[in-house]
């Protein structure tokens, strides 16, 4: 019988970015959170100006670069910084805040040939939508991906159209898993985001949410609370008619369940989000992220449980 132990990914027992990136690489490897100026379909007008009801004025990548800087000074920022702590990093761009392939296939390939040719830069992850993918680009994304080390990022959130409708989405399960497939055809890496605490969802959805992406080609997942951030339109409607927010023991073992239904080998890239202390209305517990982590290692390890122990195909 396989020792329990060899399950588990650097003394975590799920498979972590950091153990699966120094894994491939052979070394520690950081991101970069960029904001290369994209807006996004659901905010300028296209399909709406309200966006994902959700969405932060930063277009959710409220850590990444300074929008007014040009991507040379926002990366010169953080790589500053990350120098200091880890001298020999090296980095992968990650085009982060609003929509990053929404523009044209020449100006994203300008975009990300000049994100690749900054020195250290061993790859690329680029956060999208669903809907943004328009064959061209994924003739880009596939060319990119035989030149480096890639990852595209594609927002569910839910797979539940009641819950898509009442957040604005603009997108379905349906847009999700047509574009999954347009991105597995062309082996290209990619990550789920999901979010656990959207209102109007019970828990029960919450998981079913989890449990349906374990079952799909996926090869990352990103699972975040919902935080309810000031000046956006679902805090104008929380102001109204207030819905309560996950506790933080509701929220632990909601990813410990999902953690176990996902095969082993899909790499978990975040298990809390982030969000600024300044602009948060809750849960207030969220902000202290490492109590969040730490609960969910202590947890896995008093039910003596894993990621994958419920997989369809087990650990
Ligand atoms: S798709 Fe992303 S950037 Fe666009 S409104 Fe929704 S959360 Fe914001």
């Amino acid at each position: 019988m396989q020792n329990e132990k060899d399950l588990w990914w650097e003394n975590k027992r799920y498979h972590t970015l950091n153990w699966e990136l120094r894994n491939h690489f052979g070394q520690k490897i950081f991101k970069i959170p960029l904001d290369a100026g994209f807006t996004c379909p659901n905010r300028d007008g296209k399909l709406s100006n309200q966006g994902c009801l959700f969405c932060s004025s930063r277009g959710s990548g409220d850590f990444a670069g300074d929008r007014k800087l040009d991507l040379p000074e926002q990366f010169t920022q953080v790589k500053e910084v990350m120098h200091k702590k880890w001298p020999k990093g090296k980095y992968i761009a990650y085009f982060q805040a609003f929509s990053n392939t929404y523009g044209s296939a020449g100006h994203l390939r300008q975009l990300y040939d000049f994100a690749l040719n900054q020195s250290d830069v061993i790859g690329l992850a680029i956060a999208t939508r669903p809907d943004c993918l328009p064959e061209d680009v994924l003739d880009l994304l596939s060319e990119l991906n035989q030149r480096t080390y890639l990852w595209i990022e594609i927002g569910l959130q839910t797979i539940h159209e009641k819950t898509a409708e009442a957040m604005n989405l603009k997108y379905n399960f349906a847009d999700f898993k047509r574009t999954l497939a347009k991105l597995q055809v062309r082996n290209i890496r990619t990550v789920a985001h999901m979010i656990l605490g959207l209102p109007g969802e019970t828990c029960e959805e919450m998981l079913q949410t989890g449990e349906i992406l374990a079952e799909l080609p996926i090869q990352g997942i990103k699972i975040h609370l919902l935080h309810l951030m000031k000046d956006t339109p679902l805090a104008k409607i929380y102001e109204k008619e207030p819905f309560p927010f996950l506790s933080q023991e509701n929220y632990v073992d909601m990813v410990i369940k999902i953690l176990e239904k996902i095969p082993p080998d899909v790499v978990i890239h975040r298990l809390t989000g982030d969000s600024p202390r300044r602009t948060l209305i809750g849960p207030t517990w969220s902000l202290n992220k490492w109590e969040v982590l730490n609960s969910i290692d202590s947890k896995l390890s008093d039910r003596n449980t894993w990621q994958g122990r419920l997989a369809s195909i087990k650990a």
